[in-house]
């Protein structure tokens, strides 16, 4: 039994302890708890991740990331449009379509010398980051004091084996039975593990299951070589071609208004309602708008948004007038409720009229769910990410919550299962746009490429990516798009940057071929 007097003298020792260590600390401790929370975890892993990805370039983007976003406005057809395109006009924004179109033209006219493709880069890059993390991961599972090989390689057969001699390899297997011995008693890093339960459901993911006996954990695999999985993009058992998209055209009733690149006046005032009672405006982040452009509807399609709530490109898409058909599809049911009030802010007459009711469907189903005879001319997989602007900034709903890791591990493969179900519903000639808003190699190019192997190799899905370069080359004025090290092979990437801080976006284009 405690006495009162007891506890009490045990409060106020620890009181005390804890005030001797606050004022050791050279930081305030209310900052240093703060400073554990799942926003500054995220910055620590981009810090690391982008930062061998990107170089130098991280910096900027870094910067950016922090200083407040910039949004275009997209203007309501359906509301007053003529004097909201004057308004905005009127403080200094321009037209989009009219700013691509100069632009088109000084390109045209002074075409810049091709450069040659930085892809290759960027896989250095991953690769000397991704054998750097596994160099880490594996010392952090074996015991302390016990030499760890420089680059390590995790293979499907059963030893552990450095990249360099024959005789360094044999020193490494026979350091492997000592290891596997002491490995009895190692501490084990569980957040960097994934487990099958995770619902790592790829074959060819378990034949990376790292082969040294970890007592009881045969099937857990390490957070790198699931990253390594899905940027390891140079080796491809499936027909793969990239071509330029040459065909591109802004749809003729899309009104997005846009302050150039820099201009002062960079922030749009509150939308308002018309006469009607619909809102003028829907301001959006311009790499939005560049994912509903890189579908390139020409009127009359079939579109399908797998991901839609809650609801920014799916109205983008509706406000280009051309879609016959468009089903705005989110798992989330509480988002698809969000989604259909900004439905019924800016379609006239969405709950009564019979026209909406037969062109925009809503459904609320997992997108690897949906089954369609029909085929869809266009769809869209804007799929969950870990959005990196707003994992910087807000703990709120952070995806890198400790209690999220295994959400947040799963984040690529479920990418990757979204696309490769969708391109079962585009129609052969139809196309699919895959965009997120992270600049994760591992969530862009590579949980597309990842969906292209299993479609062909699950379903003969065979389809051409589409390069975007030429067609937003023009959007130069605007913003800044991925270069160097940061040009993804299949994609573009909207960069975050100071003078025109859009994004992060990564847009690709596929159209499916058989
Ligand atoms: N396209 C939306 C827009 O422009 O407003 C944003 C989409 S947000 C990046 C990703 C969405 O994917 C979330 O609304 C989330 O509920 C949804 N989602 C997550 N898993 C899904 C799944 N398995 N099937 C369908 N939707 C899913």
């Amino acid at each position: 039994m405690y006495s009162f007097h007891s506890v009490c003298r045990k409060f106020v020792l620890n009181s005390y302890l804890l005030s001797q260590t606050r004022q050791k600390s050279k930081i305030h401790w209310s900052k240093a708890k703060k400073k554990t929370s799942a926003k500054y975890k995220a910055i620590d892993h981009f810090d690391e991740f982008y930062g061998n990805v990107f170089g130098k370039q991280w910096e900027s983007m870094r910067e950016a990331l922090f200083r407040r976003q910039k949004y275009v406005a997209l203007v309501n057809n359906y509301g007053d449009t003529e004097d909201t395109v004057e308004y905005l006009a009127n403080r200094g924004a321009h037209c989009l379509k009219n700013l691509m179109t100069i632009q088109a033209s000084f390109h045209n006219e002074y075409s810049p010398k091709d450069t040659p493709s930085p892809s290759q880069n960027t896989n250095t890059n991953m690769d000397d980051y991704i054998a750097r993390l596994q160099s880490e991961e594996i010392s952090s599972l074996y015991p302390q004091g016990i030499e760890v090989p420089e680059r390590l390689e995790i293979s499907n057969t059963v030893s552990l084996k450095t990249d360099t001699s024959d005789e360094g390899a044999e020193k490494n297997v026979s350091k492997s039975v000592s290891l596997n011995d002491a490995l009895q008693e190692a501490s084990i890093d569980e957040t960097r593990i994934i487990t099958p339960q995770m619902g790592v459901s790829s074959e060819s993911l378990y034949q990376y299951i790292p082969a040294t006996k970890l007592k009881g954990m045969e099937d857990w695999i390490p957070e790198s070589q699931h990253i390594s999985f899905f940027t390891n993009s140079s080796n491809t058992d499936f027909p793969l071609v990239i071509e330029p998209e040459m065909d591109f055209q802004f749809p003729e009733h899309l009104k997005v208004m846009t302050f150039e690149m820099g201009s002062d006046s960079t922030k749009f005032p509150e939308p308002k309602r018309g006469k009607i009672g619909m809102f003028n405006y829907y301001p959006l982040d311009l790499g939005s708008v560049l994912a509903v452009l890189a579908l390139n509807l020409r009127g009359g399609e079939r579109v399908l948004d797998v991901c839609a709530a809650p609801g920014g490109k799916t109205l983008t898409a509706l406000q280009t007038m051309l879609p016959d058909l468009l089903v705005a599809n989110d798992s989330s049911i509480s988002r698809c409720n969000r989604m259909e009030r900004i439905f019924r802010d800016y379609l006239i007459d969405y709950d009564t009229s019979n026209s909406w009711r037969e062109r925009l469907l809503v459904s609320r189903k997992d997108g690897r769910m949906i089954v369609d005879d029909a085929g869809f001319d266009a769809v869209l997989v804007d799929a969950p990410c870990t959005t990196d602007r707003h994992s910087v900034l807000e703990d709120e709903n952070n995806i890198f919550r400790a209690d999220r890791v295994r959400e947040r591990l799963r984040i690529p493969e479920l990418q990757a299962q979204l696309i490769a179900s969708a391109l079962q519903l585009v129609r052969v000639g139809g196309a699919l746009v895959y965009s997120t808003c992270a600049l994760s190699p591992a969530q862009n190019d590579g949980a597309l490429h990842a969906a292209l192997a299993a479609a062909f190799r699950d379903h003969g899905v065979v389809a051409t990516v589409k390069d975007l370069s030429a067609p937003f080359s023009s959007l130069s004025s605007a913003l800044v798009l991925g270069s160097g090290a940061a040009k993804p092979k299949y994609g573009q990437l909207v960069i975050p940057d100071i003078a025109a801080n859009y994004g992060p976006t990564y847009i690709a284009r596929i159209v499916r071929v058989k």
